[in-house]
């Protein structure tokens, strides 16, 4: 018997109606007073079901403010709707177009600013939290990842020098497109800030670590402590290694100091240095790992970005008794996330607002034990927008300390440019178009060497840039 359809009669695809009512489902934190302990993430991340409610909180725009606040402009609304279908791996495939580091992005990207800070849900009540659903995504690659498709070899070489988030994010780009690239990094291990700077309990070394490995699955070649600029140059890259292309994405890493009396005593670090001892030498292994650093119980920071709020939360889990944040500024002004300045506070992080270092004492010991601070105040905002601190004449007082950690920025790396005829601007940071193109034809540059330290998704943003433009003007296509 032939079947009778009426028209019209199949089901219509059920209208999806987001939950206006739900809350923004909390975070998975540990409790603040156990994992200021050790090195433990601070926060275990969405569960599948967690997930699924956050997705359906989701408005599904018709024009989706949270895209154009992604800088590298993630389908959000795309991958969110593949989560509430419970399609993991078609989420995950969503993200991975456009970001080749869910995991790390998820947590570290000042969410807040960017993706969550248009979400509309955000102008009356909490935004969606893009950020967490990331993350989840993320970490299911074991489970649920499918290996990106590489073009054919197409017998073009790049060379990058550095591995840090620009680093990879163009090398991933570059080998999908079908190139054959070697990323030479100065360090023994990949990573750059992502590895060195931001500590374990933020970041988590291991999923650092999965997605160079997926670099290398996709055929991308790794060699470490192969410092450019003193052991090769672009041009015997390009003349005799056969490379078509270079990506020099180096990062900012050299330390600012105070340059105050007393700042070269031990017990004073910059924080690059303490961070580095922690996260490289694993001096949080102690003591299975007696690497040489000062296990403080009063330790000063100086600074009031993510690097002093991962000092000084670094300090606590190395035993500190008591830790204080002093910043010239007040609390308001700090630069550091949201959240990074919360959990510190949380974790017992202490913070002195208005004041500055003038100068270190030594114990008997030759230590530091203390240091003199100049009182501030708020004056007219400066060029950043921030009303600029200015010395209280004649206030000045002493606080003791046995660690003091200052981090107070970066500036990009004198040593760090192998290439002649890059041209940089009077900061050392490297001068490029829109595209990532320097001075010298055959090379690009992004990420903090050419915007001063700013954020990892900014710095993969530019690597996937350069990548295309390299592309083009290799293939012409
Ligand atoms: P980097 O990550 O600095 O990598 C550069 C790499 O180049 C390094 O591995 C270096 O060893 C290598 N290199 C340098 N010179 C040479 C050479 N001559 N030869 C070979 N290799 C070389 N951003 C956020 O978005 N969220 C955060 O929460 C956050 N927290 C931070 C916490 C800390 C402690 C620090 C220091 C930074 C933080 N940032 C954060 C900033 C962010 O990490 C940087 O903006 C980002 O890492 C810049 O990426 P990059 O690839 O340009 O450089």
């Amino acid at each position: 018997m032939p079947q009778v359809t009426t028209p019209g009669a199949a089901a219509e695809p059920k209208k999806y109606r987001p939950n206006l009512k739900a809350p923004r489902t909390p975070a998975n934190e540990e409790p603040a007073a156990e994992r200021a302990c050790d090195f433990r993430p601070v926060d275990t991340g969405y569960t599948k079901a967690d997930a699924l409610l956050e997705a359906n909180r989701c408005l599904d725009c018709k024009k989706p403010l949270c895209m154009e606040g992604c800088p590298v402009g993630v389908h959000i609304p795309e991958f969110i709707a593949k989560i509430r279908d419970e399609d993991w791996a078609g989420a995950l495939d969503t993200i991975k177009r456009d970001n080749l580091l869910p995991s790390v992005c998820g947590r570290v990207c000042p969410q807040e600013n960017q993706c969550e800070g248009k979400c509309i849900l955000g102008k009356k009540g909490e935004p969606v939290a893009i950020g967490q659903l990331e993350r989840m995504l993320g970490d299911m690659a074991d489970e649920v990842g499918t290996a990106p498709v590489c073009k054919p070899k197409n017998g073009h070489k790049v060379a990058i020098v550095g591995s840090g988030p620009s680093g990879i994010a163009c090398a991933g780009e570059l080998a999908r497109e079908g190139f054959d690239v070697t990323v030479f990094e100065a360090f023994f291990t990949g990573g750059g800030v992502l590895t060195y700077g931001i500590p374990e309990f933020r970041l988590p070394k291991d999923i650092v670590k999965r997605e160079i490995d997926g670099l290398e699955q996709l055929g991308v070649h790794f060699e470490y402590n192969a410092v450019a600029g003193r052991l090769f140059t672009a041009e015997e890259l390009f003349e005799e290694e056969g490379f078509d292309a270079l990506y020099l994405a180096v990062g900012a890493g050299l330390p600012r100091f105070l340059n105050v009396p007393g700042e070269n005593l031990p017990g004073v670090y910059c924080a690059n240095e303490y961070l580095t001892r922690v996260n490289l030498m694993k001096a949080y292994e102690f003591p299975t790992y007696d690497t040489p650093i000062r296990h403080g119980k009063n330790v000063v920071v100086f600074g009031g970005g993510n690097v002093a709020m991962d000092a000084a939360r670094t300090a606590l889990r190395l035993g500190a008794e008591k830790v204080t944040l002093a910043y010239r500024r007040t609390e308001a002004e700090m630069p550091a996330r949201r959240a990074e300045i919360h959990h510190a506070k949380e974790e017992g992080v202490e913070i002195l607002e208005l004041v500055s270092p003038i100068e270190f004492t030594a114990g008997e010991d030759g230590f530091v034990n203390a240091i003199r601070l100049q009182q501030m105040e708020l004056g007219e905002p400066d060029d950043s927008g921030r009303r600029r601190p200015v010395p209280v004449e004649g206030v000045t007082h002493e606080i003791p300390c046995d660690v003091a950690i200052t981090a107070i920025g970066t500036k990009a790396n004198p040593f760090a440019s192998p290439a002649s005829g890059v041209e940089a601007n009077k900061w050392g940071y490297i001068d490029t178009d829109e595209d990532g193109r320097t001075s010298n034809p055959r090379v690009w540059a992004g990420g903090d060497i050419v915007t001063g330290a700013a954020t990892v998704i900014l710095a993969m943003g530019a690597g996937k840039t350069a990548a295309h433009s390299i592309a083009k003007t290799i293939l012409g296509a």
